[in-house]
């Protein structure tokens, strides 16, 4: 990773020593700093008030034990999560991911980077993130209902519409999201529908909250294509996953006229000369709950391959939208050498550092996922509005808003990275636009 400025290498130590064996956490703190150092220098009264070290410390970290019992009537243990990062801008909100890899450090990168994006939205929320261990593949009905009920059971104490509104991540959909809300209802005797998003329609949710992270995403890549005089006329693109934000990067981009031509899941990933058919891939993912190979099985013009990496596969556009440190040097040396000319995160730091390293030196546009996968957050929060004021908004204006929030945000990452010095970077102008805007509320709100 690249060598830090002095005083920004100081508080990354104080992060080391603190959390130990927390790499990702380490990672997701390391990309920050290293793009502060123009802030720094013009603003030190960041660093002589102490708030890049508090940024660095969760507010508050949850861990809990989760008691159930599965369908052969045996006791499971898994182990819960929350980390209420930071409320200088708003209630904390941020996802809950429901995977085996799942930790304390898992949950603070994705909390860290989630008080970023969140700023940068513009929206009046702080930073959160949750989840588990538990894994809900192969579960029953029943056992991801009661595995949801005990999880809240402790949960329920931590959250509110004011204090902390948790909403889906990996393994976490509406489903999901439907049994921790009954959940929370029964046990609290209220209707808080601000309490949780990614809500059902007939019960507080918002239009497009479903399809905000991926649609958001691909409205992202369509301004860096306006900023090139391009468009997604004719542009093979790539998605990696086949899960929430995959499906809707998919559907967004065929409707704006490019051609999905491969994804994945963690099984391996299948090819599609003639473009990903949504209709079934949907019916594999979303209804059957299935796994990729059975697309390639049904459709005589794709092929799966267990064998190497989605990323191997040729295309002008890379959505990464599964998981973390998905992309290498080594898959970013590939996707260049074939001919990509564009990187957005639909995931949360799919890309890892010497990848973006890779990217920056072929002058590949890269859209960090604070950035870029911001879409699903601020529809969040256009949710949360929404139940504040008992209201429901239509399908048209919300995905105008959306769209128009990530306008705002692909502008603002120019603008800050022009001001600072870095014309072009994405990261660098995320990074320090969502950090001043954070941090100049800390400031106001003194040392708290
Ligand atoms: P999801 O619906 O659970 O889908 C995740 C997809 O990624 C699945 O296809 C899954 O395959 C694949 N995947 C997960 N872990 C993997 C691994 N270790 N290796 C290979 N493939 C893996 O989750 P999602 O909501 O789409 O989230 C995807 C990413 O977007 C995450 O990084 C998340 O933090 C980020 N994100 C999500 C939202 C949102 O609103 N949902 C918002 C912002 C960012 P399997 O089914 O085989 O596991």
């Amino acid at each position: 990773m690249p060598e830090l400025h002095e005083k920004l290498r100081d508080i990354y130590d104080e992060v080391l020593d603190r959390n130990p064996g927390e790499s990702e956490f380490h990672q997701a703190v390391h990309e920050v700093l290293d793009s502060l150092e123009p802030v720094v220098t013009k603003h030190p009264e960041y660093t002589d008030s102490a708030v890049i070290r508090r940024l660095c410390e969760p507010e508050r970290q949850i861990i809990f034990r989760v008691p159930w019992v599965d369908d052969d009537g045996d006791v499971q243990i898994n182990r819960g999560f929350r980390v209420e990062f930071n409320s200088a801008l708003g209630p904390y909100k941020g996802g809950l991911r429901f995977h085996p890899s799942v930790n304390i450090g898992i949950v603070k990168f994705l909390g860290f980077e989630q008080i970023f994006k969140n700023a940068l939205t513009g929206l009046p929320i702080g930073g959160g993130k949750g989840g588990s261990d538990f894994d809900p593949k192969g579960r029953s009905e029943g056992e991801v209902m009661r595995f949801c009920q005990s999880f809240m059971t402790e949960l329920y104490r931590h959250i509110g519409e004011y204090t902390d509104v948790p909403a889906g991540d990996i393994g976490v959909g509406g489903r999901e999201i439907g049994y921790l809300f009954g959940q929370y209802k029964r046990i609290t005797n209220r209707y808080e529908s601000g309490v949780l998003t990614g809500k059902g329609m007939s019960w507080g949710g918002s239009q497009v909250r479903t399809e905000a992270t991926g649609y958001g995403t691909v409205y992202f890549v369509e301004e860096i294509l306006r900023s090139r005089d391009e468009s997604f006329d004719g542009k093979n693109v790539v998605v990696s996953g086949s899960g929430n934000v995959a499906i809707y990067a998919i559907e967004k981009v065929h409707e704006l006229g490019g051609t999905v031509v491969a994804c994945s899941d963690s099984s391996g990933f299948v090819t599609d000369e003639k473009g990903i058919d949504l209709d079934l891939l949907k019916q594999i993912k979303e209804v059957d709950r299935g796994r990729i190979h059975e697309y390639a099985d049904k459709r005589d013009s794709a092929e799966f391959s267990d064998k190497g990496s989605v990323w191997e596969v040729a295309c002008d556009i890379a959505i990464p939208a599964a998981t973390q440190n998905e992309i290498d040097e080594d898959l970013a040396t590939k996707l260049i050498k074939n001919g990509c000319t564009v990187v957005a995160e639909g995931a949360n730091m799919p890309a890892t550092p010497e990848a973006v390293k890779q990217f920056a030196e072929a002058e590949v546009a890269y859209a960090p996922g604070k950035a870029a996968n911001a879409g699903g957050v601020a529809t969040s929060a256009l949710e949360m509005q929404q139940n504040a004021s008992r209201d429901t908004w239509d399908l048209e204006s919300t995905e105008e808003r959306l769209a128009t929030i990530m306008r705002g945000i692909h502008d603002r990452c120019l603008q800050t990275a022009d001001e600072y010095g870095q014309p072009g970077n994405y990261a660098a102008g995320a990074n320090i636009a969502g950090f001043i805007q954070v941090s100049d509320a800390m400031l106001a709100l003194g040392v708290i």
